[in-house]
């Protein structure tokens, strides 16, 4: 046994080896040694035919998924090794083989799985210089990206041309488990990063998965095409790599013909609107910023579906807000008619509330693995599907009504599960209870047998009695001979012919017949031969299902289209939001608009509504100011989500909102206020900015948050300032941008260059205090009013007094003032030459180093023999060029 494992390990040294032995999955040696350590099991040791015994450690078999599941999480590929005959049977060595191999992007069972979540298997091959698409793109190198998930068998592919698109689709999906191909692993991109960042394990794969004819191959053999055209996958192809390595890990993985894998689809990263990480990450679209959560996001605002199909595709749509009006609008369109038909939607609710994970079920079923419980869900949703069906036919919009084509009432399943599957059958398939009576012919005579054997027997009994006229015959029992009759001696002569003799006891002889033996064979044969046929029709019912898996996932994908619309329908009804008029025009108009999130976390409507207008003309650019906390960032994020929120077609919180669509929406938060990502320093801002500023279009919408605040005044201002001129210039840019600032100076710039407008949020002064309005007006605001904000946070009154103080000396007239000059003098340079394009501009700086490194001090410092220096000495030296310096200051002042 000890061989065949290591020759088992040999063949999975990336895995833990999961070996089944007898009601154990033990492991051996270095696994043993993690598992321990990892799972916190006890560590054994058992005899090898090594010298020392091998580390061992055991879970019990009927607790494998929750062991996994743990494993799995931590990032471990585990392979099971089951025992493929049944250890009665088997001569010598019980045959073992791996039936599976579970990884973070494959595992498959319940309780590992977030049931409103996709959990993605991502493959990422990265070509250089092989290929060009469509557009002619890619001559640096293409990434062609498959994504997977195995529980509810969606698959897609693309391709993108830029590390950063590449990111954003890690981002979107946020795969649990990324394979790539070695060019991408050595391509330079940081793999630990995007681990940590992302939690995600990333291989590199043999490069036997991403040869191109194999992979041409295994999607043709899966899908069943004569060529890929037929797949819509002609112009992709590194994508078809992607995807072929995917298929084919799964398959290795998997172990399983992969059935409810029905079909990929090609997408393109155009379809959608392009939201960066960062955005993203700054929206809180799906989780939040620090906790990582639900709560506090769009999603959770969104989210009033029932199904967890329709969970994960409400968050796919917030995902991948569309950019084209038609389809926009006939979303919009769905969710209107359900608020108008307000009953016919609560009833489709109702029925779509039962409705179990049809997608992840099918899946089961296509696996073998699905129980008769799961089957009895299976039924219990599918008899939803008319009445839905049948409510939806009544609406009139191309969307709603072509959702109640798609869907299939699949009622010839329903059947065959009614027909067939007791209504609480256990979770376990080889212990019987599964099969109803009536479904078929030979359990029902077995399972007869084995409750009415009892009844036979003495019917049997009596009738050879009366038949004999032994009054003392009597049917007996025993674990050798059996069923018998047993005749006391003073009978014996009325024994009939037909009774064959067993035994002779000394008082007594024992007789069986044909019949008694027949029904012997019935009853003693039924229990087993029962559990063992009912397996087998369970089985048999599980496959037809399976069979039927194209239009099981079909209407899978209806009913979640359903439930997203009647969640965005229910959430427009109960928070008052209305149907957003679409434009192309580029302008966004937004009456009373309100912040989906903050709105709901307020209690008692306290939010207080602003009014937006955006254009592509004299109204691009709003510099937002007004002091902290008066709702500067509150603001900018509305506009962002309403206008996120009407692209994916939901309904906005607002009065009346017209909203020119955007291509693509950026954010971008001031560092200090981004100190959870850990990484809040200038220099990532400034990358940002830069991706912003070369990645954003026209019809792109800008949220500048503080831009500059990471470095002192001076530079954050000059910056903010020449972001502001870029931004604002048609020639070079020209999208609309929110622009909220501290930087009071950046009011100067309304009326010099065009397009920008000063807003400001409201404050009241009352004396000392201030009152914060939340109303957004016309015009800058001319103070900070930063001693009233301390003042309400609570700092002592000595320092709030101290600090008035100072404040009125270093008066910051100055700085204006000065602002205000280079702002004319800016404006007469801008009429006579277009300000230069950023990759002209001289990228050289000054740094601090620079101007200190012929200091002799520094020198000094610099010249240090720290290793050789003792304690006594270093203090010393410290100490002397303390001295040193202080009198060079004494000397300056
Ligand atoms: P700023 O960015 O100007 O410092 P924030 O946008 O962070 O201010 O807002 C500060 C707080 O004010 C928020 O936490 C929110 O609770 C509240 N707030 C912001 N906007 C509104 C509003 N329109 N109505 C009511 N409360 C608001
Ligand atoms: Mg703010």
């Amino acid at each position: 046994m000890m061989q065949h494992y290591m020759e088992t390990k040999k063949e999975y040294p990336d895995c833990i080896l999961f070996y089944r032995l007898g009601d154990f999955y033990e492991m051996f040696f270095d696994d043993a040694l993690t598992v321990s350590k990892e799972l916190e099991i006890t560590l054994t040791g058992k005899d090898c035919g090594l010298a020392e015994r091998a580390p061992m450690c055991g879970v019990p078999y009927h607790a494998l998924d929750a062991y996994l599941y743990r494993l799995v999480q931590k990032g471990y590929k585990v392979a099971i090794a089951e025992q493929v005959e049944d250890p009665k049977l088997a001569k010598g060595l019980v045959k073992r083989e791996v039936i599976r191999v579970v990884t973070p992007g494959t595992i498959t069972s319940v309780q590992a799985l977030d049931e409103t979540k996709n959990n993605y298997l991502m493959g990422i091959v990265y070509e250089v210089g092989q290929r060009t698409n469509q557009t002619g793109k890619g001559r640096d190198g293409i990434y062609g990206i498959a994504t997977a998930d195995i529980t509810t068998g969606d698959f897609m592919v693309t391709e993108v041309d830029s590390d950063r698109e590449l990111f954003d689709e890690i981002n979107k999906f946020s795969p649990s488990e990324i394979i790539c191909n070695n060019a991408f692993y050595m391509s330079g991109v940081d793999i630990d990063g995007l681990k940590n960042r992302y939690n995600v394990i990333i291989s590199a794969l043999d490069s036997h998965f991403f040869g191109e004819e194999s992979c041409r191959k295994v999607l043709r053999e899966h899908f069943r095409v004569g060529s890929l055209s037929g797949l819509g996958l002609t112009d992709y192809g590194t994508g078809i790599i992607s995807a072929g390595a995917v298929m084919q890990y799964m398959y290795e993985t998997q172990k399983s013909t992969l059935e409810h894998i029905t079909t990929i689809t090609p997408y393109s990263t155009g379809q959608f609107m392009v939201i960066d990480t960062s955005t993203r990450r700054n929206l809180e679209l799906v989780e939040t910023m620090r906790e990582k959560q639900k709560r506090g996001t769009l999603l959770w605002v969104l989210d009033k579906t029932k199904t967890a199909m329709g969970a994960r595709l409400l968050r796919t749509y917030i995902e991948q807000p569309l950019i084209h009006k038609e389809e926009i609008v006939k979303r919009q369109t769905a969710v209107e008619e359900l608020n108008m038909n307000y009953i016919s939607r609560e009833e489709i609710c109702e029925y779509l509330n039962p409705i179990y994970d049809l997608e992840r079920l099918i899946g089961r079923i296509s696996y073998k693995t699905a129980n008769p419980r799961d089957l009895i869900a299976f039924k219990n949703s599918l008899e939803m599907l008319p009445h839905i069906k049948q409510i939806l036919g009544e609406f009139s919009g191309e969307l709603l009504r072509g959702l109640a084509q798609e869907m299939d009432p699949l009622q010839d399943i329903y059947g065959l599960i009614d027909q067939a599957i007791l209504e609480d059958p256990p979770v376990t398939v080889r212990e019987g209870g599964i099969i109803k009576d009536g479904y078929h012919e030979e359990a029902d005579r077995l399972r007869q047998a084995k409750t009415e054997g009892k009844d036979w027997l003495a019917e049997l009994e009596a009738r050879e009695k009366e038949k004999t006229g032994i009054k003392t015959l009597k049917i007996k029992f025993n674990k050798v001979f059996g069923y018998y009759f047993e005749v006391t001696n003073s009978f014996k002569d009325q024994v009939p012919d037909y009774f064959v003799r067993k035994q002779t006891l000394t008082n007594a002889e024992r007789f069986t017949t044909d019949e008694l033996k027949h029904l012997e064979d019935i009853i003693m044969g039924a229990e087993e031969k029962l559990v063992s046929l009912e397996y087998d029709l369970f089985c048999q019912v599980r496959d037809s299902i399976a069979a039927q898996v194209v239009r099981i996932q079909k209407t899978a994908k209806a009913i979640a289209g359903v439930d997203v619309f009647c969640s965005l329908s229910v959430v427009a009804t109960r928070r008052n939001y209305v149907k957003p008029m679409m434009n192309e025009k580029g302008v966004i108009q937004i009456k009373n608009g309100r912040h989906p999130v903050v709105e709901q976390m307020m209690r008692d409507d306290l939010f207080v509504a602003n009014d937006t207008f955006l254009d592509n003309g004299k109204n691009r650019l709003s510099v937002i100011t007004g002091p902290n906390m008066a709702g500067k960032s509150t603001y900018m994020r509305q506009v962002a989500l309403i206008v996120l929120m009407a692209q994916l077609g939901s309904f906005v919180p607002a009065q009346e909102a017209d909203i020119g669509i955007c291509d693509r929406i950026f954010t971008r938060v001031g560092a200090s206020d981004d100190l959870a990502s850990g990484q809040s320093t200038f220099m990532v801002e400034m990358t940002e900015v830069a991706n912003i500023l070369r990645n954003a279009t026209r019809n792109s919408l800008l949220v500048l948050d503080e831009i500059g605040r990471g470095t002192s005044t001076f530079d954050g201002l000059s910056i903010a300032w020449a972001v502001i001129e870029h931004i604002s210039s048609t020639k070079l840019l020209g999208a609309k941008t929110l622009f909220a600032t501290h930087y009071h100076e950046l009011t100067e710039l309304e009326g010099t260059i065009a397009g920008v407008k000063n807003y400001c949020i409201a404050v009241k002064e009352q004396g000392d205090d201030i009152v914060f309005l939340r109303k957004i007006v016309r015009g800058g605001a001319d103070k900070s009013y930063g001693i009233q904000v301390a003042k309400l946070a609570g700092v002592p009154d000595s320092v709030i007094a101290r600090a008035k103080e100072i404040a009125e000396e270093l008066s910051d007239a100055d700085i204006t003032a000065r602002a205000k000059e280079i702002a004319e003098i800016s404006s007469n340079i801008t009429q006579h030459k277009a300000v230069p394009k950023p990759d002209e501009v001289d990228m050289q700086q000054l740094t601090f180093f620079d101007t200190v490194k012929d200091d002799d001090i520094v020198r000094e410092l610099d010249g240090l023999e720290l290793s050789t220096m003792t304690p006594i000495d270093a203090l010393n030296t410290l100490y002397r060029l303390q001295t040193k310096l202080k009198n060079r200051w004494k000397e300056t002042q």
